[in-house]
C-alpha cells in the first residue's frame, strides 16, 4: 500500500493505545509491534488497490504517485505526534524500498523493482496464505478508489474524539 496509508494506521494505532494508560514502556511496545504488523496485513490486501509492480509512463501514474508524496509529507506534519507509530507501520517499506532496494540499485546498476526481503518472504506468503481469495486489482486504475477510503476511514477515526 502507499506510504499515506501505512502513516494512518500507525498513527491510529499509536492514538488507540495511548489512550489505554498502560505504563509507557508498555504502550511504546505494543505501539511498535501492532504498527509493524500492520504494514503486512496492508500490504497482504494490497491486491485490491492500483499497484502496478513497476512504474506506467501514465499520467494517471505520475498524478496518483505525486498526490501520495505530497499527502503524506503533509501527515506527517499533521500528525507529527504520532511519529512512533508512523516509523514503525513505514520500517518494512523503509528497509526494503529505501535501504535494500537503492543498495542493489548502486552496487549492482541494474533497476530491478522485486528486491526486498521482509515483502518478498513474509508479506508475499501471508498473502497467498490468507488472501488469496482477494481480486487482483493492481493494474486497474479504478482500484486507486479502494485505497483512498481506507485512507478516508483511517483519518476520520483518527481525528473523532475517542470518549464521547
Ligand atoms: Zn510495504
Amino acid at each position: 500500500m502507499q506510504a499515506i496509508t501505512h502513516l494512518a494506521i500507525g498513527a491510529l494505532i499509536q492514538r488507540i493505545i495511548e489512550a489505554q494508560n498502560y505504563p509507557p514502556y508498555l504502550s511504546v511496545f505494543i505501539i511498535i509491534c501492532l504498527a509493524f504488523l500492520s504494514h503486512i496485513f496492508l500490504d497482504a490486501i494490497a491486491n485490491i488497490t492500483y499497484h502496478p509492480p513497476t512504474p506506467r509512463k501514465t499520467t494517471f501514474w505520475y498524478s496518483y504517485h505525486l498526490f501520495v508524496l505530497v499527502s503524506s509529507v503533509l501527515f506527517v506534519i499533521i500528525f507529527i505526534q504520532y511519529w512512533l507509530g508512523m516509523l514503525f507501520a513505514n520500517l518494512p517499506d523503509i528497509i526494503d524500498w529505501l535501504i535494500l532496494r537503492n543498495y542493489y540499485w548502486i552496487k549492482r546498476k541494474n533497476r530491478r523493482f522485486d528486491i526486498s526481503f521482509i515483502h518478498k518472504k513474509v508479506i508475499d506468503s501471508v498473502a497467498k496464505k490468507c488472501f488469496w481469495w482477494l481480486p487482483d486489482l493492481r493494474e486497474k486504475e479504478w482500484s486507486a478508489i479502494n485505497e483512498l477510503l481506507i485512507i478516508a476511514i483511517l483519518i476520520l477515526m483518527l481525528i473523532v474524539p475517542l470518549k464521547v
